[in-house]
């Protein structure tokens, strides 16, 4: 029975007709998968996969062999399997734009993280995809038989048919009143376009500097204090999500430092407008936003607006971004400190967050006038356990060998530590600022939160193509001084009014800047959270293609607006 089995499959390859139809659906097994995994309207999911079948069927009668065409194609056949790996690991979308710059812009210790988990994943699709349809277009090639010109003739008439149907599949689904647009919804030509606006956006990062070189605030800061000096911080933080805090309700004390910190507004209801650390904080440091993302070429951060109000201005970074826009944000600064350069010994590790501390002593020793400070932290990336001193490790086991389901309970150990000690780092800068006797403020928020294994989708890490809650729920808090509270204390009252209200990310930039009383053309008072002139908006996410997108609708399931109500995160339906 066996025997026959093979000897059947032996004689059906050994035909090029047989071999044709073979490489045609091999071909589209990327977008049947993605017909399965990416939700879409279904006759936009038929044209994903009809047009793209006629497109391979009529190319691949150009050769009287097909597997020539498969053997030039042979790029597309890697494709094929890069996006299948991702299908994989992320279980939806198309390599995004975000996934190949970071593929550039993620330094080695990430990669290495990743890697190892990746790797057997490569080995399977390659054993079982790529390495197949190669040896069948080896043999294709080897083999005397050919296609008949019967064949192609009549073939090539179907495939031109079936082109037709496809197209007529798309434009009805104009009619639906849904959009349809190859370079987004057909597979390979969306990963190749991707491609493309990430080697265009690349560009843009790099011409930056003459683009934005002209650009000016304007910005004044026409009110002083009696006799004091101002200090504003701005601590970006780094993965952790809100419910991993007590101050935000959850079960394990990991905040102990904020939950009684007197002169604290901590924001309830704060999504972020990325769950990629490249994209959020550019918008955290300018007046960009998901609704208007590409004015962070033109303008500069926040620090500039600072620096021309009279501030000095300080950058101390724990974080590797060298070459990202962000560090080229940081060197607008008076004084840039790049921790990263430091050496830690080891190149798979970075400093922990405490070792800001004394720099940012003797900044706020050393500057005499009024100071404006962005600290950017490591927080909580993964891994986990390296990101706090042993001191810190009070929930253990919390040594995970890896990132898997398998591990979770340590994993979320560690990651509760790693809260723990960003607890204690922003406990000590606000000692530091309360020392100085300034007036002072301090805006804390991370750029966006974590998955870890928390469902039954396994999910992990974060900057996936398609966010969760996990992802997109994070805390936000100001604490102001005691001599700011007397200094401004309508400023004060207004955050303690916000404080339940929905909030975004783009708030950052507009909030500092109306703490600090500074005047320019670009502040948004509706945007302020110490203003009495904010307001509520439907809150964006920033998309693949840079693109505005409310975002309840970016592809979140049941499960996340689950917790969504859990934790009373506003979003319309
Ligand atoms: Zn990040």
């Amino acid at each position: 029975m066996n025997m026959n089995i093979l000897a059947k499959i032996k004689r059906g390859l050994s035909t090029q007709k047989h071999l044709y139809f073979l490489f045609g659906v091999l071909f589209i097994i990327p977008n049947c998968v993605l017909f399965v995994t990416d939700p879409m309207p279904v006759t936009v999911g038929i044209a994903s996969i009809i047009i793209p079948l006629a497109v391979w069927f009529g190319v691949l009668l150009l050769s009287r062999k097909p597997g020539i065409i498969v053997w030039i194609l042979l790029p597309k056949v890697i494709l094929d399997g890069g996006q299948l790996v991702l299908l994989y690991l992320f279980g939806e979308s198309v390599i995004a734009v975000d996934m190949y710059l970071n593929l550039i812009s993620s330094n080695a210790s990430e990669a290495s993280e990743l890697l190892g988990n990746i790797f057997l994943v490569i080995i399977c699709v390659f054993l079982f995809y790529t390495l197949p349809t190669l040896c069948l277009a080896f043999y294709s090639v080897k083999i005397k038989d050919s296609l008949p010109d019967v064949f192609r003739k009549k073939w090539g008439k179907i495939s031109l048919l079936l082109l037709m149907a496809g197209v007529l599949s798309g434009c009805l689904s104009f009619l639906q009143g849904n959009t349809f647009s190859v370079k987004k919804d057909i597979y390979p030509a969306n990963a190749i376009y991707n491609l493309y606006f990430a080697f265009d956006k690349a560009n843009r990062n790099k011409n930056y500097h003459l683009t934005s070189a002209n650009f000016t605030f304007h910005a004044t800061k026409p009110v002083q204090v009696n006799n004091n000096r101002e200090i504003y911080v701005l601590l970006v933080g780094e993965t952790a999500r809100a419910m991993e805090w007590s101050l935000y309700g959850y079960e394990r004390e990991t905040t102990p430092h904020m939950d009684k910190l007197s002169g604290l507004v901590y924001f309830k209801d704060v999504i972020t407008q990325s769950n990629n650390t490249h994209k959020s904080v550019p918008i955290i440091l300018s007046a960009a936003s998901a609704e208007d993302y590409d004015i962070l070429y033109q303008k500069k951060s926040i620090i500039t607006a600072f620096k021309e109000a009279g501030f000095h201005t300080v950058a101390i970074v724990n974080q590797k971004l060298t070459g990202s826009l962000i560090s080229t944000f940081y060197r607008e600064a008076d004084t840039y400190i790049d921790m990263s350069t430091f050496n830690t010994g080891s190149y798979l590790t970075s400093l922990h967050d405490d070792a800001i501390l004394p720099y940012l002593q003797k900044e706020v020793d050393d500057a005499e006038g009024n100071l404006f400070i962005v600290l950017h932290t490591y927080g909580s990336h993964f891994n986990y356990y390296e990101r706090y001193s042993k001191e810190f490790a009070f929930y253990t086991p919390d040594k995970a060998e890896g990132i898997r389901a398998t591990c979770k309970t340590k994993l979320r150990n560690a990651y509760d530590n790693s809260i723990l000690f960003t607890d204690y780092v922003l406990g000590e800068v606000v000692n530091i600022l309360e020392k100085s006797g300034a007036c002072s403020s301090m805006l804390y928020l991370s750029d966006h939160g974590e998955d870890i294994f928390d469902d039954a989708r396994a999910r992990y890490l974060h900057a996936s193509p398609i966010p969760t809650y996990y992802q997109l729920h994070i805390p936000y808090i100001i604490w102001f001084s005691d001599n700011y509270q007397r200094d401004y204390p309508e400023k004060y009252q207004q955050a303690l009014k916000h404080k339940a209200w929905p909030v975004s990310t783009n708030s950052v930039f507009h909030t500092m800047l109306d703490i600090a009383g500074i005047e320019t053309k670009e502040a948004d008072p509706s945007l302020s959270l110490t203003n009495e002139a904010f307001i509520v908006r439907d809150r964006m996410y920033l998309d693949d293609h840079d693109d505005p997108i409310p975002f309840w609708k970016v592809g979140l399931k049941k499960l996340d607006f689950e917790m969504m109500d859990k934790w009373n995160i506003s979003y319309d339906k």
